[in-house]
């Protein structure tokens, strides 16, 4: 019997530094059923290990899937991973460095694991089942708690020549100054458009006593602040997020555009969870901004569009890359 036929199932995981994202896919990688959980990084990488072996054992409960239908389980990490030993080398959102991650979650569920980079992960899943499907030559912006950049250059990921290629979130966009970035610098796209930069400053400008929905919507509880929460104030009308939100797609416009002009891509294709909640409001926007930046004629021939995929390219994309390959 072939070994996918055996176990036609895979398990995708989102690993980020707030949540825990696991969806099971059957054998036509359709998913059906995603479970999520807080990370709680600060427990220490054994707890959050165990708290994903939960994640993924309710999954499967869930959906009436066996672990030993399983084929294998992938995990998209934040950080810099070795794809060949499993192990996580440095993941700043959780404090990690050198965990064996693949060996430890391997031995807890009793599936194999495959580790992979989450923006990989992402880029993988527009490159097949997204707005990338048909292209050869983009770009991906994924918009969360950072901004990850995928380039993929006639059909292939490009990840440079030390493999670090793709931080688009750290381009500078400001050349003065500008907020402090998770990387040291100051001025980083990241710094000033991704959703973590988002809720800084509108938990920094409420703190100065700025009318804002946001306050109640959190029930005045700062940390729960999620896209989700800034989408409605948004869409609510709210002055102070409209204005965050429209200085962000401005500088995101400004990173297309650089991106655009630098590479030529057929597309620029955008994703995350801000994306997924607000897309269709930011979208003309940061198009907007990204035609006055970019050159000549090349604006006529290139689309910034969705992903096509919400929040999931990461659980799509991770359990693609733990399919084994048919034979
Ligand atoms: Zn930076």
């Amino acid at each position: 019997m072939k070994r996918s036929a055996a176990k036609p199932f895979v398990v995708g995981i989102d690993l980020g530094g707030t949540k825990i994202l696991a969806a099971v896919f059957d054998h036509r990688h359709r998913l059906l059923v995603r479970e999520k959980k807080s990370t709680k990084p600060e427990l220490g990488a054994d707890a959050v290990l165990n708290r994903i072996a939960e994640c993924v054992n309710e999954a499967l409960a869930v959906s009436a899937v066996a672990h030993s239908s399983v084929a294998g389980i992938g995990v998209g990490v934040p950080g810099m991973v070795d794809t060949r030993t499993g192990t996580v080398r440095v993941a700043p959102n959780l404090q990690w460095q050198n965990v064996p991650f693949a060996k430890l979650l391997g031995a807890r569920l009793r599936i194999p694991v495959t580790v992979v980079n989450d923006v990989q992960a992402g880029t993988t899943a527009v490159q097949q089942f997204g707005a990338g499907r048909t292209l050869r030559d983009f770009v991906c912006m994924f918009i969360g708690t950072g901004i990850g950049g995928g380039i993929v250059l006639g059909g292939q990921q490009y990840r440079g020549s030390a493999g670090m290629g793709g931080e688009i979130g750290h381009m500078a966009v400001i050349a003065d100054g500008g907020p402090k970035c998770g990387c040291g610098n100051r001025g980083c796209l990241e710094a000033v458009a991704s959703r973590g930069a988002i809720v800084r400053r509108v938990i920094e400008e409420m703190k100065d006593g700025r009318k804002t929905l946001v306050r109640d919507l959190c029930d005045r509880d700062p940390r729960r602040i999620r896209s989700r929460i800034i989408a409605e104030a948004y869409l609510e009308g709210d002055k102070l997020v409209r204005e965050i939100i429209n200085d962000a797609c401005e500088y995101v416009g400004i990173g297309a555009a650089n991106l655009i002009n630098v590479l030529n891509p057929q597309a620029v294709i955008l994703g995350g969870g801000l994306i997924e909640a607000l897309g269709d409001k930011m979208l003309p926007r940061i198009r907007k901004s990204a035609w006055r930046h970019v050159i000549g004629a090349t604006s006529e021939r290139v689309n910034i569009i969705d992903c096509g995929l919400g929040d999931d390219a990461g659980i799509i994309g991770a359990a693609l890359l733990a399919r084994p390959p048919v034979k």
